[in-house]
């Protein structure tokens, strides 16, 4: 092993490689792809970001502290033509979308980025070597093409979902998907049971399914060099194993890649700017309880819960007698939220136990305190791994796309989850179902499960204990997702070489 890294590492140095990464503008898929680049400038590599000005913006300050530090990083703006797709001026991020209904506007506009990518492409000194890519920009396959470069992609999926979702389209090409009931996902490592109602929007659309989009974006999808994972291979080693098989062991899991960020400010200003004016402030309310007494509920930076749902988590935490952090989204609908906690004086009764934090939460730097005994998460990839890397058991609302996947992941995989019981991906315009709604007495027993001190409690936290010592392994020199990081770039490097 050590030998074989020297080597690698006395190879890669010596060439030069430009790494093109272009995520999906959105936070949540722009953050992982930045923790990534800091890894890859790391190994020497140069790094190219490709962004538009307002994302960029998110990750100035980020952005330049690695830059200042030495490593090659660039970020290279793209024009969003945001007006010519009919969305508002400024709305580059698919998190600022004014509602989920304009999804089909905002793909119009990340088609419209190819000719500008490229152009900037053709000029770029180290040429490109590789495109890194979010699996959702279908024409980087294209762009791939014409630079005779590989395209990886990057879709911030695990590899146990990765592997759910190939079975579930096996089965869907058969029809053999239930239309209701619960049935078993096949050829699993494990029996991971679901409803049609709790799949990604592929096998379960709703009224305004994007359909034609999806089928684009898997058929680029099947056509790439290679993926990678935000994941570590102790996690889920079988899943890990099965998914190399299918996509010719092309499949490298450098993650958990949040664990790059070292210090409190990387932290902090991971993904925006926060909210928390005083950042002191929130160390200080955090100081003030006992270690892993604290509830911390927040539900990424996509998803969208009603006022109903909305005030059900917040009774919930509160008759859970834990001390609470709970992040309220801004934008579309939070008006109603602020009303409801406004009428029902929720801030002011609260005020001794619970903090609300309006808009960005620092949510790595949060995670990462001694307080936090229990991660409220709506099992988003990159915050379902974040909880798993904080050491911390897991209460799991999933919402849509493949969180119910995730959900399962957590709950019966790795058994340090337990779910409020939410039946139902919660689609636009469907979301007064009965099968998408939790009350608030299912909110404080999962809540309590968890919390509690007793064996099921005690038993789950150090199962969170371990996994997340083993997380932070992978990522030490000679860790597994250091050397795939390394195996990698050894594969770029040969790929020139052959081609020069
Ligand atoms: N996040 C954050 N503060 C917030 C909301 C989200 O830092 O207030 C970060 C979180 O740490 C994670 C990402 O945004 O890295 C959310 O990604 P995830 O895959 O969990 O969910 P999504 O937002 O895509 O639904």
């Amino acid at each position: 092993h050590l030998s074989l890294t020297l080597l690698i590492k006395e190879m890669v140095t010596e060439t030069e490689l430009n790494f093109v990464l272009i995520p999906l503008l959105a936070a949540s898929h722009i953050i992982p792809m930045v923790d990534m680049a800091k890894l890859l400038a790391g190994r020497g590599v140069t790094v190219t970001l490709v962004m538009t000005p307002l994302n960029a913006i998110r990750f100035t300050a980020v952005i330049d502290r690695v830059i200042g530090s030495g490593l090659l990083i660039r970020v290279l703006e793209l024009q969003f033509p945001a007006k010519e797709v009919g969305l508002p001026e400024g709305c580059e991020s698919a998190d600022l979308l004014p509602a989920l209904a304009f999804r089909r506007n905002f793909f119009a506009a990340i088609d419209m980025l190819q000719d500008q990518a490229e152009k900037l492409l053709e000029q770029m000194k180290p040429k490109p070597s590789c495109i890194i890519c979010d699996t959702h920009i279908a024409w980087t396959a294209e762009t791939a093409d014409k630079f005779q470069i590989p395209r990886i992609i990057f879709d911030g999926m695990s590899c146990f979902t990765q592997l759910c979702m190939h079975n579930l389209y096996v089965m869907k090409d058969k029809n053999e998907i239930p239309e209701s009931g619960p049935f078993v996902i096949p050829d699993l490592p494990d029996r991971i049971e679901v409803s049609k109602g709790q799949l990604p929007g592929a096998f379960n659309p709703g009224k305004h399914c994007i359909q034609d989009i999806r089928d684009k974006i898997r058929a680029a999808e099947t056509r790439a060099y290679g993926v990678v994972i935000n994941t570590f291979e102790e996690l889920e080693e079988r899943y890990v194993d099965e998914f190399r098989k299918l996509r010719n062991g092309r499949v490298w899991c450098i993650g958990p890649l949040s664990l790059c960020n070292n210090d409190n400010l990387d932290k902090a200003q991971r993904g925006n700017k926060t909210s928390v004016d005083k950042e002191d402030s929130l160390n200080k309310w955090l100081d003030s309880w006992q270690p892993e007494s604290v509830v911390y509920a927040c539900l990424g930076s996509l998803g969208r819960i009603t006022i109903v749902q909305f005030v059900e988590l917040a009774l919930g935490l509160e008759e859970s007698g834990c001390p609470f952090i709970l992040v309220i989204k801004t934008g579309e609908g939070q008006a109603p939220i602020e009303d409801w906690i406004l009428k029902n004086r929720f801030e002011k009764r609260t005020k001794e136990r619970g903090l609300l934090i309006r808009g960005w939460a620092p949510q790595v730097l949060i995670l990462s305190h001694p307080a936090i005994g229990g991660f409220l998460t709506h099992c988003g990839w990159n915050s379902t791994l974040e909880g798993i890397t904080a050491n911390v058991p897991m209460i799991t609302w999933p919402l849509f796309s493949e969180q119910f996947l995730n959900e399962r992941f957590l709950v019966h995989v790795l058994k340090t989850g337990v779910s409020v019981g939410c039946q139902g991906v919660m689609h636009l315009g469907e979301e007064e179902k009965p099968e998408v709604q939790v009350n608030k007495e299912e909110v404080t027993k999962a809540i309590k499960k968890v919390m509690n001190k007793e064996k099921e409690g005690n038993d789950r936290r150090k199962r969170a204990k371990e996994v997340g010592q083993i997380a932070k392994k992978a990522i030490e020199n000679d860790g597994s997702s250091h050397l795939s990081l390394i195996l990698l770039i050894k594969e770029i490097q040969e790929f020139q070489l052959n081609k020069s």
